[in-house]
């Protein structure tokens, strides 16, 4: 079985690294004997509509609102989301898959709609730092990333969250991070998330494939486990 990953425009949407998360994704695949193609969408090129996983990461507002509106215009992202392609979207990509959002000018303009989510500015400081989280399914342990957001993100009320604030802010409304709504996930954790979290990492490629071996992979479970430890107390894996 072979595996497209999509990486769209990470020269806007990569300031804080989460291009690793496709890394993260072709070895856990190749790992499991899958054949992994990685397509690098830059500006300019069509997104290709028969992906199996798209990434988005993080950015400032500025390339934000210039890769919303490329990827409005091409459509490929939403006909391929709308088959049941899985998505992963981190930060400005989570709030670029959403209903509505700030333009670089601050006004507000919509989203792709994958998910119910609206993000605003307030005049709230900053969110930056550490953010934990204890997912609410897939069997997921607490996840950790760092966050670096102006936007606040309010999910309709049937959107389900990917997890529970634990420290940090998250979303900033009911104690909510992310959103994992069918295929879609979105989250306000850099880190590259993927590489912090390896569960996280088997969930969104399980979304493609299904059910897959296990795999063992000593050094990302150890720093998994690191970062739970230093930064909630957590003694387990979980
Ligand atoms: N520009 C967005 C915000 O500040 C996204 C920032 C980011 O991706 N880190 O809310």
């Amino acid at each position: 079985m072979s595996l497209t990953i999509v990486r769209l425009y990470h020269d806007l949407l990569g300031t804080y690294g989460d291009q690793g998360n496709a890394e993260i994704l072709v070895h856990r695949a190749r790992a499991r004997n899958l054949e992994v193609d990685l397509v690098e969408v830059t500006p300019g090129m069509a997104i290709p509509r028969s992906g199996d996983i798209y990434l988005l990461g993080g950015g400032e507002d500025g390339p934000q609102s210039a890769a919303l509106e490329m990827i409005k215009v091409d459509g490929g992202l939403n006909y391929a989301a709308a088959g049941g392609a899985t998505v992963l979207a981190i930060c400005a990509g989570f709030q670029i898959i959403g209903e509505s959002l700030p333009d670089s000018t601050g006004k507000t303009t919509s989203g792709l709609g994958l998910v119910d989510a609206h993000t605003a500015y307030d005049s709230s400081p900053r969110s930056v730092g550490e953010l934990v989280i204890q997912p609410s399914r897939g069997g997921l342990p607490v996840l950790t990333g760092f966050e670096n957001h102006q936007g606040l993100t309010r999910l309709g009320a049937d959107m389900p969250p990917l997890g529970l604030v634990r420290s940090g802010i998250g979303n900033g409304f009911n104690n909510q991070e992310g959103v994992w709504h069918g295929n879609v996930f979105g989250s306000y954790m850099h880190g590259p998330v993927l590489a912090r979290n390896p569960e996280l990492a088997d969930a969104v490629l399980q979304c493609a494939i299904g059910p897959m071996q296990a795999f063992e992979d000593p050094l990302a479970q150890a720093f998994a486990k690191e970062r739970r430890i230093t930064l909630g107390g957590i003694t387990t894996s979980s």
